[in-house]
Parts: structure tokens; sequence; C-alpha cells
């Protein structure tokens, strides 16, 4: 299996069986957000206990392959970490999704960069790039607590 083969693998399997796909009832924030070129939905909940370490998140969507399996990727990453930790990766992956060859975190291990890299094949597809970074950018919305729905086109 090479890599590309790899990549579609792994966003094949967390579009089909994504993690994290509920409400939690204890959130203390969250976010909405569209990408109405695909029709892709997401709103995400996110538990940030007074250390600022998200406790826990989920989301709750509907839309492509790509938009879901990013978004479950996306939770199962964060889970745990620290809301800095986080920004940082947030902003590692937006920066690879655009335009960088590769993520540059130091907070990610091998496996994890795997999983986010699995994406970069969106890269050369501005629409589906939305589809990959909506769930993100809706992440740091619910960070900031807006109550504005995060739109990929305006
Ligand atoms: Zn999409």
């Amino acid at each position: 299996m090479n890599l590309k083969e790899l990549y579609q693998e792994i966003i094949l399997e967390h579009g089909k069986s994504p993690r994290n796909l509920t409400k939690i009832d204890n959130f203390n924030k969250d976010a909405k957000g569209n990408n109405p070129l695909c029709g892709d939905n997401v709103h995400v909940y996110l538990k940030l206990n007074e250390d600022k370490k998200v406790e826990d998140i989920s989301f709750e969507g509907s839309g492509c392959a790509i938009s879901m399996a990013s978004a479950s990727i996306m939770t199962d990453l964060v889970k745990g970490r620290s809301e800095n930790e986080v920004k940082e990766i947030i902003n590692d992956f937006l920066g690879m999704i655009k335009e960088n060859p590769e993520l540059s975190s130091k907070n990610l291990k091998d496996d994890e960069r795997t999983k986010l890299m699995c994406l970069s094949g969106v890269k050369q597809y501005p629409m589906r790039v939305k589809c990959a970074t909506l769930s993100w950018h809706t992440l740091v919305s619910a960070f900031d607590n807006n109550k504005e729905e995060v739109k990929t086109e305006n």
C-alpha cells in the first residue's frame, strides 16, 4: 500500500465511522459551521476545564466524507490537550492544508501526524479545502464561544 492509498483508507474509515459523533451534555463552549458549496454542516461541542484543558469534545453534523473524516480526526486529536497546544496544532494544520508541505508542530506524535497528513490530498482542490478545514475553523470559533455560524462563503 502506498502513502496515497493509506491516506485514502484513513479518510474512508473515519468518514464511515466518525469518532466523537455525538452531543456531550457537559459542554461549556460550542460553535456551528456551514459549507454551503458542498452541504457540510458541523456543530462542535467543547468542554474546557479550569486549567484550560480540553476535557471532552464532540461534534454533530453531516456532509461529505472529507468533512466528516476531518472532524472525526480533529476531535480525536485535541482531546486531553491544553488550549494553547490545540491552537498551535490548528494553525499548523491550516498552514499545511493551504501552503506548507509538512506539519511542523512538536506536539504531534508520528501516528497523529499521519492522520492529519492524510487530508493533505485536498490541497489542489479549493472546494475540498473548505470541506477539510470547516470543523477546524468551527473549533476556533468554539474556543471563542462565538455564536455566529462559521461560513466558508460570505
Ligand atoms: Zn464537503
